[in-house]
């Protein structure tokens, strides 16, 4: 599988700053093959940001979606209908939104069965916090995350899930993990994906990626772990140099 590269704007950029992010990263990265490059700007930015990327190298990616198709959900955003927006990818169980919007277990597990029945690729982040480290607890906190968010997830062979391993507590603060503690827990994801679908489903179809704090410095060594198969960018995804840089490192 291509490694995938996704950027994470956050709530960061308004719709002309994100239109401009876009197109200047659209001329920037022409021409990179090989790897799958996904946008991820706001809602209110995705309709704009996919107009001009379309007939790019580039995808489109929600930060967040809602577990059902339609209804009386006030606020919430269907798949279907982001997938009908031209996304392809879904940030689903960002730290940040588990942190501050409450978000649990079971709405992630929910979000992600939505995702693929809506045919979106669902972007499953998972990490521990800085306490539950210092505690010993990150295997144990990453497996429960995951089994809780796929146990019951059925995936067939056209059907795809990316895993981003999200330390929480070097989300956006400038210091990555070593590469080789993210390799362990690369290897503890893998082992994981392993009870849950056939090696063939595993190998085809689950990318394992690493998210928190990558910059053009780091990236080559994270590039080199088992297992890795791309990044989720925050901060430097809103920089072109430094986001091209890290494309380029792996
Ligand atoms: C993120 O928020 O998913 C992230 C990885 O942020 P940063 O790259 O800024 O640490």
């Amino acid at each position: 599988m291509k490694p995938i590269i996704l950027a994470n704007w956050k709530m960061n950029l308004g719709v002309n700053e994100s239109a401009d992010l876009a197109l200047l990263l659209k001329n920037e990265l022409e021409g990179v093959e090989e790897k799958d490059l996904v946008l991820c700007p706001s809602f209110s930015s995705l309709a704009k940001v996919g107009e001009i990327i379309q007939g790019s190298n580039m995808l489109l990616g929600s930060q967040d979606v809602f577990w059902e198709e339609k209804g009386s959900y006030t606020g919430e955003e269907s798949p279907k209908f982001l997938a009908e927006l031209g996304c392809r990818y879904a940030i689903v169980g960002h730290s940040e939104r588990r942190e501050k919007i409450g978000e649990d277990n079971e709405m992630i597990h929910r979000k992600i069965k939505a995702c693929i029945a809506g045919e979106l690729i669902p972007v499953v982040c998972v990490g521990e916090t800085f306490e539950e480290r210092q505690e010993g607890l990150t295997n144990q906190v990453v497996l429960n995350e995951i089994f809780k968010a796929l146990a019951g997830v059925d995936l067939i062979p056209s059907e795809q899930l990316v895993i981003a391993y999200e330390p929480v507590w070097v989300i956006g603060s400038g210091q990555a993990v070593k590469p080789e503690e993210a390799g362990e827990v690369f290897r503890l994801i893998r082992q994981a994906v392993l009870d849950l679908w056939p090696l063939t489903i595993v190998e085809n179809s689950v990318r394992i990626i690493y998210g928190g704090s990558v910059d053009g410095e780091n990236a080559k060594e994270f590039s080199k772990l088992e297992y890795f198969n791309g990044f989720l960018v925050g901060g430097n995804s809103l920089k072109a140099e430094e986001f091209k840089r890290i494309i380029n490192s792996i």
